[in-house]
């Protein structure tokens, strides 16, 4: 269905809720993933014409809202900057006894608005309820004493797409590019670090990322240790852009020999997949499907937008806020290890994390 205009707009969203009393799983199941699509793009591409909708689809019933089952990621832009009125509705909706709507739904909502009366409603109920780390997994870091919930995103996204380099191109050249990918671990790090990294995904350059805080050092370095699984290295960053000591967490036991592995393959491989990262604005030459953008051709994921929250996000290891997340890429980007990997940063302390997760 076409959603150009704010009538398109809610004659879709009509349409989900008569396909929201579909029965029959399969069928059911398919309508839900193809209106999250159409959802998706109307998030990325022209929000405001959901605004006139934001009243109405907080008071939904829980059915409807479970059939919707929207991402963290698309309720975020279709219920920006909501009147105060839908915060107060959702948070009534929580704080009911007989609740009629499962609490993640509510509080995704709740998370998404972002006004001054959301983030300080967050922090009353995550206290009350003791449900802080639900926030702290979408990204919102939570001071305590009532203070506001601060959201530890950025709301502007860009598409990370992968652009190969030629082959005969010296790391010394790479390096001058603005996002490169595929350097020598020893231009992005120096001292005990460089023990600990074998592999470089990409180099960021933070002056062109918006709505970041303020930081003294100017890019930093998406890199792996020897590890798959589930991890967090956590790396001192000086103004000049180097890591210097890096602390790694890693989350399960770890076959040795698969340690051993991935030290061959990342000296094996060290020449492979170097290239460049661009940064492309969400509009409607990428393809929004399943709640992200890679199935556009060389996309591989997003700088800003929220956290995936697949495993916990990570807090700083100096002064333990919630670190500010910075981007979320597939392993695929220059394929080292198997899942999603991300950056995350403290402004404050000077720590840059980077983390690995599963798929799912
Ligand atoms: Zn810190």
């Amino acid at each position: 269905m076409p959603v150009e205009t704010e009538t398109d707009v809610q004659a879709l969203f009509e349409k989900a809720l008569a396909l929201s009393q579909t029965t029959g799983f399969s069928t059911r199941e398919r309508y839900r993933a193809d209106i999250e699509d159409h959802f998706y793009y109307i998030g990325a591409i022209c929000p405001q014409h959901f605004r006139p909708l934001q009243n109405e689809v907080v008071n939904l019933p829980g059915q409807q809202l479970t059939f919707f089952n929207f991402s963290f990621a698309t309720w975020l832009y279709l219920l920006q900057d909501a009147p105060d009125s839908c915060v107060e509705q959702l948070m009534q909706r929580l704080s009911r006894a007989d609740r009629e709507c499962p609490s993640d739904i509510l509080e995704m909502m709740l998370a998404a608005v972002g006004t001054p009366a959301a983030l300080t409603a967050i922090a009353n109920y995550a206290e009350r309820t003791r449900t802080q780390k639900v926030f702290r997994d979408l990204g919102f870091w939570l001071p305590g004493g009532s203070k506001s919930a601060e959201p530890r995103f950025t709301r502007h996204r860009q598409a990370v797409r992968f652009q190969p380099v030629d082959e005969t191109l010296s790391s010394d050249e790479l390096v001058k590019r603005t996002h490169p990918v595929g350097l020598p671990v020893s231009f992005v790090a120096e001292g005990p670090a460089q023990d600990v990294i074998t592999w470089h995904y990409v180099t960021l350059d933070l002056t062109q990322i918006d709505g970041l805080p303020g930081t003294p050092f100017s890019r930093i370095h998406l890199v792996s240790p020897p590890h798959d699984g589930m991890w967090t290295l956590c790396c001192a960053i000086s103004a000049q852009n180097l890591y210097r000591q890096a602390t790694l967490h890693v989350s399960e036991d770890e076959d040795p020999n698969m340690i051993e592995r991935l030290r061959e393959q990342a000296a094996a491989y060290q020449h492979a997949g170097r290239g460049e990262v661009l940064l492309l604005p969400y509009d409607d030459r990428l393809v929004y499907r399943n709640g992200h953008t890679q199935s556009t051709v060389g996309v591989h994921g997003d700088v800003g937008g929220p956290p995936i929250g697949l495993y916990e996000n990570p807090c700083c290891p100096v002064c333990g806020k919630l670190m500010f997340h910075v981007c979320t890429v597939a392993s695929m980007l220059r394929e080292y290890g198997d899942g999603f990997r991300s950056a995350f940063l403290c402004e404050e302390c000077l720590q840059v994390a980077s983390q690995a997760t599963g798929w799912n």
